[in-house]
């Protein structure tokens, strides 16, 4: 309990301040792209050098870009729109959605959905949330596995559960997920699973982990079915 309360603490602040700095930026870098990659063409073309040196600052821009895009969800959508949905249907959306991106990497996503109660939520953010947990989920088998997916009717709640056979998470560690910045990978931003704890508090639920090192994570999302949201 104290340790969500802190997060929600740092999300709120770190939200506030983003989200309207992050809206600064992305005109500007719209921008940027659109010239670079003109510029490129006029004098990238035939020189190997010119060449490299415009990968580097495109993939440098798409990676600031997508600091700010997971950012951005902290804003509060213009008009909060919470709609009766379907999260078994929105949760086989996302693994379509994901499911070239897996076959790529030998991964097999084996999914279960139950009929479950609609409830009132913003079903992109929900997606968003979805998404956010497979793609870690995907970037730690990059020898290829299984991921099982479920959502479920427990009682008064929906029950989802992500699992892979990834590298596992060490039990000192799994308090910092969902803490701004916190990543291990190189390439990393360390803001999706931030993104998607403040999601889900929204939500009226929460996240649970389970991990065992070198076994592999299991995501559980717990939504209640009667959140008082319309
Ligand atoms: P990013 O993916 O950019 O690193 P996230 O907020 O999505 O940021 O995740 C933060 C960190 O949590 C990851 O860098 C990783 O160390 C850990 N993590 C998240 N999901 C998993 C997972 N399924 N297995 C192992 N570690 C994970
Ligand atoms: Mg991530």
């Amino acid at each position: 309990m104290e340790e969500q309360l802190r997060k929600s603490d740092t999300l709120s602040v770190v939200g506030q301040l983003a989200a309207g700095i992050a809206h600064e930026i992305r005109n500007p870098m719209t921008a940027l792209k659109g010239f670079i990659q003109l510029l490129q063409g006029s004098i990238g073309n035939g020189c190997e050098q010119y060449n490299m040196y415009f990968h580097v600052i495109m993939s440098e821009l798409k990676r600031i870009e997508s600091i700010i895009t997971e950012f951005l969800v902290l804003a509060k959508p213009q008009a909060v729109h919470y709609e009766r949905g379907d999260v078994a249907k929105i949760m086989q959306e996302t693994v379509d959605l994901l499911s070239v991106q897996a076959t790529m990497h030998n991964i097999q996503i084996e999914a279960t959905y139950e009929q479950v109660p609609r409830i009132y939520c913003e079903p992109k953010q929900l997606k968003q949330v979805f998404i956010n947990i497979l793609k870690n989920a995907i970037e730690v088998m990059p020898n290829g596995g299984t991921i099982t997916v479920s959502v479920q009717h427990v009682g008064d709640d929906i029950r989802i559960a992500i699992r892979d056979q990834g590298c596992g998470i060490p039990k000192d560690k799994i308090k910092k997920l969902g803490e701004p910045f916190y990543t291990t990978k190189e390439r990393g931003t360390g803001l999706g699973l931030m993104v998607s704890y403040k999601i889900i508090e929204e939500h009226r639920g929460r996240i649970d982990v389970e991990s065992e090192v070198g076994v592999g994570t299991t995501f559980y999302i717990t939504l209640p079915i009667n959140n008082d949201m319309r």
